[in-house]
Parts: C-alpha cells; sequence; structure tokens
C-alpha cells in the first residue's frame, strides 16, 4: 500500500493520541531506572536482586562491593560488564555511570549515612535499607544531602507498599474497628554470636534497630497518628558474650494523642514470630506473620460482625520488586516518595527516645 505524505502525518498525529488516550506508556514510562547496589550481602542479593531481575520499570545496572570475586561473580549473572563494578574506594566514579540512575544502600546500619550522602553528590537517586542510620543527626545529614542535589530520597519499608498491611490501613482508616483503643506488636529471633548486629557501633543499637523498627513503624502507620509520650525498658539475660554492647530485648508503651497505646517488643534472645494486633471499641485486626518477606496474613473482626481473612498470594521478592518499582514510579513521575527520608528520620528520633527511657529506667 502506497501512502501519501500528508496521509503519513496524519497516522502519526493520529497514533501519538491514541497513546495518549489508551494509555500507552509514553518513551519517558518506557524507560526503566538503572539501581547500582551497594553491599552485596543477604538482603540485597538474595531479595532485592532477584525481584528486580523480575522488573519491567528496574533493572541492576552497577554493583559495589569489597569482594571483587563475589562481585564478578553476581555481575556475571546480572549480565554487568566489569566496568560496572565498584569498590567502596571507587563509589564515586558512578558519578559517571549514565545508566546508574540510583543506588540501592544495603549495608551495615552506621554505613548508610555515608553511602547516601556520597550517591547525592554523585547525583544519585538513592533507596535506603532501614533503620535508614545510627542516629538522628546522621538522618538529618542525609536528609539534607539529597534535598542539596535535588534527588529523592526513599527508606525501604517494604511492608508500606505491600497489598495485607495497606488493607489493614484502609479499614482502620474506614472506621471498621472504631476507636482504636490497643495496638500489640513484636518481632525478634535468636541472634547468632559474630555478627554485625551485635556491634554497637556498625548496628546503632540492639533489637530495636534491625526488628523492633517494624513494630515502631507499624504503630505509626496503624494509629495514623505520632505518638505523643513513651516510655522503654530493656534487659540483657543471657551472659553468653553476645551482648556486651547492645541490649537483648526491649519492650515499650507509647500513648498516642487521641489514647490509643501500643506495646512493642523486640529480642535477639527468642523467636518472635513478627506480628501485630490492633484492637478497636467495635472489632479487632492480627496480622501473623505480619513482617516475614511472605505468606502474611491477615485476619479480623470488623463493626457489625463481618468476618476477614487475607493472605496475599505474594511470594517473595514480590514485596521487593513493588518497592523498587514504586521508587522508578517516584523517579519516572517526579513524585516524592511515601516512606521518605523525613518517615525514617521520625523512627529514628522516636527510637533515640526510647533508648532515652530505657537509661533513665535502668536503676
Ligand atoms: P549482611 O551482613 O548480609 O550484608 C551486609 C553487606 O555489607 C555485606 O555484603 C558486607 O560485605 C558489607 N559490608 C561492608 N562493610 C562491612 C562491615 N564493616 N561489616 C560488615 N559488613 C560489611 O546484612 P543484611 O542482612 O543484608 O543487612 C543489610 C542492611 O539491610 C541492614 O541495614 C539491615 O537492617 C537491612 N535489612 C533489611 C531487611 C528488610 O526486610 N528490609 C531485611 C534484612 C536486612
Amino acid at each position: 500500500m502506497k501512502i501519501t505524505r500528508r496521509e503519513f502525518s496524519r497516522l502519526v498525529a493520529l497514533g501519538a493520541s491514541a497513546q495518549f488516550l489508551c494509555g500507552i506508556p509514553t518513551l519517558a514510562e518506557d524507560r526503566t531506572i538503572g539501581y547500582c547496589v551497594v553491599g552485596l550481602g543477604r538482603i540485597s542479593m538474595q531479595h532485592f536482586m532477584p525481584a528486580v531481575k523480575t522488573s519491567k520499570k528496574s533493572r541492576i545496572t552497577a554493583l559495589v562491593s569489597g569482594h571483587r570475586e563475589k562481585a564478578e561473580r553476581m555481575a556475571a549473572e546480572y549480565g554487568l560488564p566489569s566496568r560496572s563494578i565498584y569498590n567502596y574506594q571507587t563509589y564515586d566514579e558512578i558519578a559517571k555511570n549514565p545508566d546508574v540512575d540510583a543506588v540501592y544502600v544495603a549495608l551495615p546500619n552506621s554505613m548508610h549515612a555515608e553511602y547516601t550522602t556520597r550517591a547525592a553528590r554523585a547525583g544519585k537517586h538513592v533507596l535506603c535499607e532501614k533503620p535508614m542510620a545510627t542516629s538522628v543527626e546522621d538522618a538529618r545529614a542525609m536528609i539534607q544531602a539529597c534535598e542539596s542535589a535535588n534527588k529523592k530520597l526513599m527508606i525501604a519499608y517494604r511492608c508500606q507498599y505491600e497489598p495485607a498491611h495497606l488493607r489493614a490501613i484502609e479499614l482502620i482508616r474506614e472506621g471498621k474497628l472504631g476507636s482504636i483503643q490497643s495496638i500489640e506488636s513484636a518481632f525478634g529471633f535468636p541472634i547468632a554470636p559474630n555478627e554485625w548486629r551485635l556491634d554497637k557501633k556498625l548496628a546503632g543499637g540492639g533489637p530495636l534497630m534491625d526488628v523492633g523498627i517494624y513494630c515502631l513503624n507499624a504503630s505509626r502507620y496503624l494509629s495514623v497518628e505520632e505518638p505523643g509520650e513513651l516510655v522503654g525498658f530493656s534487659s540483657v539475660i543471657d551472659q553468653d558474650g553476645r551482648f556486651t554492647q547492645v541490649e537483648e530485648t526491649l519492650s515499650w508503651t507509647m500513648k498516642f494523642p487521641k489514647g490509643t497505646l501500643a506495646n512493642c517488643t523486640c529480642s535477639y534472645g527468642s523467636s518472635m514470630p513478627g506480628y501485630f494486633r490492633v484492637r478497636g471499641s467495635k472489632g479487632a485486626l492480627l496480622m501473623e506473620p505480619a513482617f516475614n518477606y511472605d505468606n502474611l496474613h491477615l485476619s479480623g473482626q470488623l463493626a457489625g460482625g463481618e468476618k476477614i481473612e487475607i493472605s496475599p498470594d505474594e511470594p517473595d521478592p514480590m514485596q521487593f520488586l513493588r518497592e523498587a518499582d514504586y521508587m522508578a514510579d517516584c523517579i519516572l513521575q517526579n513524585r516524592e516518595p511515601k516512606t521518605s527520608g523525613q518517615e525514617g528520620l521520625r523512627d529514628m528520633e522516636l527510637m533515640s527516645e526510647i533508648y532515652r527511657s530505657c537509661q533513665k529506667n535502668i536503676a
């Protein structure tokens, strides 16, 4: 078939508007976000990277590791050239790599601040693992660095993108539980000796920083309020050499402005499958497991006697895919992430307050 130049122009115009009307992705939406993974440990290699491998919006484009052999192996698996492997000294050279849009910081907690700040200076967006940092000052500096560079900073609170958690939040906001009286939450595991998590310099604290943060963050998004008052206690029971720098178990209670009371416990001395329970004047919800990578289960009874049972069919690493792609959307659409640096900072401020209260309650 022969078409005239005029017909051709009309078809091009039609195609463009049809694309617009039908929501077919435009070039910008078609673009994928390239992640540079900083730290090749358990969370990055076993969860984040396999998730991104399945993504249509995100891809792994560079690696930062102190172990060249491991990095070469992962680079081969992800089809990356050797020039896209950096170490902690050459990290800043990612500035010159146009395939890197964002970095995923998956290092021990106290290193998050430095590698976020250096990424921002290199002109890259940051998705940083929780806890955001090991001090409030570091968290503020990270926000400042990303703001100055006009780059996004998202904290990897994967539960805030997970459907069962989102449904629980929605039910509470719709008033299906009535007034929220109490929240209980716990998370813990018996830690092996010689983990960096037991080294205060690297971890910033004990189970509160690592697993208690899930209970804290959940209490805040479930109550949809910020706690007004809090009191905490910590203890070390097993004198076996693991807990010379950080607490073994920590419990705290928070009172929210409308009166909701939250009781949370975290531990490195006991296996505590992560859960939360919300009790309202007209109903209650229980999510258990709540913080695992998959097989989550939300159950409850709502106002009027309605029962709910929700078990999303989302095998691991789906939560990480949601998180990576959400960040990619924020970058592509120039939106502020829901779990921004400010959200991470709020948890850092509260964890500092919890530790201060534990110190006061040592007597
Ligand atoms: P990991 O020990 O498995 O990995 C840490 C990585 O950092 C390793 O590659 C290690 O080589 C590297 N590293 C660089 N300098 C180091 C040093 N001085 N000491 C120790 N390691 C060093 O740890 P992980 O479990 O992958 O945790 C990494 C981060 O991810 C932590 O901040 C943790 O809180 C967070 N995390 C998040 C989740 C989640 O579900 N979002 C789950 C687990 C861990």
